[in-house]
């Protein structure tokens, strides 16, 4: 047992001053208290936050990371679907070491930059020529391992992926992702639980690549059979190509298929959600489902700009995801979030009412909505049962030393980067 004196923790409710916080030998948080303990206890100067959660990710895109940043002579432009034939590439040649090697130096590097929790959107289950290994999780236990040994949380999120567009079979590049039926991404689902049973720092969720990519009466199948209690992940609205292939095939724009047939939740994540219009937003409040928003690869791959302003003000939930890892500081994708708006509507500080102030506003946002991503409570900040995991930011460097308290998580996320962060 060890007692710590924090001065400033940043719980939901706000900083909350001189708390005296007890871990047991495993890092498990067993009391915080106002009272002096009896015992000896350390101090611990700074601010201390909850690490940032990181609600999507597809950890072998890592490996792409500034090799796509030009146009080859024989093409005539680039976008979404010419950086997708790259990516498909890069899936079809990965070792299960090769991922491992990848998915570790990727999650010390979120670590470093200040998540402490990533949600994994995991389609690569099989081997290269598109059969199950002899461990049908194979690839998901590299995750596994790559997320201990990094010491990162880690929510698998095992996706079932079956067809290749809209009414296509799956094409030959796609080998790797593929469960033909939903009883067979159920077999996998199953196998990938009892793997994270070895690890004391996995979650398992479930969820569907996206319309496209499953068959919607077999969407509409899985998600009745999927038990409640978990994170359910699923990308959708990413590109206008994409709705008007939804519109042509549905009948129904993506949101509002999926909002009319599929039960949604505060269980569900809805990943970009780019393209939406306003009654698909009112449908995904009313239904009290998540946003994912990615600002970094989004702005990357050209997609768009999510109408935030308009899902903030109508009390909708976000959180934030480093998807293809093309950024990986949280801070800067919260800043790049909230400048979109910025910049669409001229103004400063467009989401906040008077009196608010935005780095307050989006921190909590996207904190509550990222802990729900993984599979946790909203309110899971600093708990008795918890792990003391936390991010302590440096008061003795001149950016934030003499600040006042209510301009930390501003100065932290329009100012700062991970050098003024420190893990406890
Ligand atoms: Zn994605």
């Amino acid at each position: 047992m060890k007692t710590y004196l924090i001065k400033k923790l940043l719980q939901k409710d706000g900083w909350k001053n001189e708390l005296y916080i007890t871990v047991d030998e495993n890092n498990l948080i067993t009391e915080l208290s106002n009272e002096k303990p009896e015992g000896e206890f350390f101090p611990m100067d700074g601010y201390l936050i909850p690490g940032f959660k990181n609600a999507h990710s597809h950890a072998f895109q890592y490996a792409m990371g500034g090799l796509n940043e030009s146009i080859p002579e024989s093409a005539e432009g680039d976008d979404f679907w010419s950086w997708r034939e790259n990516m498909y590439s890069l899936a079809l040649s990965i070792s299960p070491d090769e991922l491992q090697e990848i998915a570790t130096n990727l999650y010390m590097e979120m670590r470093r930059h200040g998540y402490t929790h990533v949600a994994e959107f995991h389609y690569l289950h099989h081997d290269t020529e598109g059969l199950p290994y002899k461990n049908p999780a194979e690839m998901s236990e590299r995750l596994m391992v790559a997320a201990n040994q990094a010491g990162l949380a880690l929510t698998l999120v095992p996706i079932f992926y079956q067809m290749g567009g809209f009414n296509l079979e799956p094409n030959e590049r796609q080998r790797r992702f593929i469960s033909k039926d939903v009883d067979s991404y159920l077999e996998l689902y199953e196998e990938i639980k009892k793997s994270a049973e070895k690890f004391n720092n996995v979650i398992v969720g479930a969820g569907v690549h996206s319309l496209r990519a499953v068959k919607n009466e077999d969407i509409i199948k899985l998600f009745k059979k999927l038990p409640s209690g978990i994170p359910k992940h699923i990308h959708i609205s990413e590109q206008i190509m994409e709705v008007r292939d939804c519109v042509s095939h549905l009948g129904k724009r993506p949101v509002e298929w999926l909002c009319e047939n599929v039960k949604l939740n505060e269980e569900f994540h809805l990943v970009h959600s780019t393209h939406i219009n306003d009654e698909e937003l009112k449908m995904i409040i009313d239904a009290k489902a998540n946003v994912v928003l990615c600002p970094s690869t989004e702005a990357n791959l050209g997609d768009g700009l999510f109408p935030l302003k308009d899902f903030h003000l109508a009390g909708g939930n976000y959180s934030i995801g480093t998807d293809s890892h093309i950024g990986l500081s949280p801070m800067e994708e919260l800043r790049w979030m909230e400048y979109g708006v910025r910049l669409i509507e001229k103004k400063r500080n467009p989401l906040c009412k008077p009196g608010e102030n935005s780095a307050d506003l989006i921190f909590h946002k996207t904190q509550e909505a990222g802990l729900m991503a993984m599979g946790r409570s909203a309110n899971d900040y600093f708990e008795v049962g918890n792990n003391f995991g936390g991010l302590l930011i440096q008061t003795d460097n001149p950016l934030f030393k003499d600040k006042p308290e209510e301009a930390i998580l501003s100065t932290l996320i329009y100012s700062a980067g991970p050098e003024h962060l420190k893990y406890r």
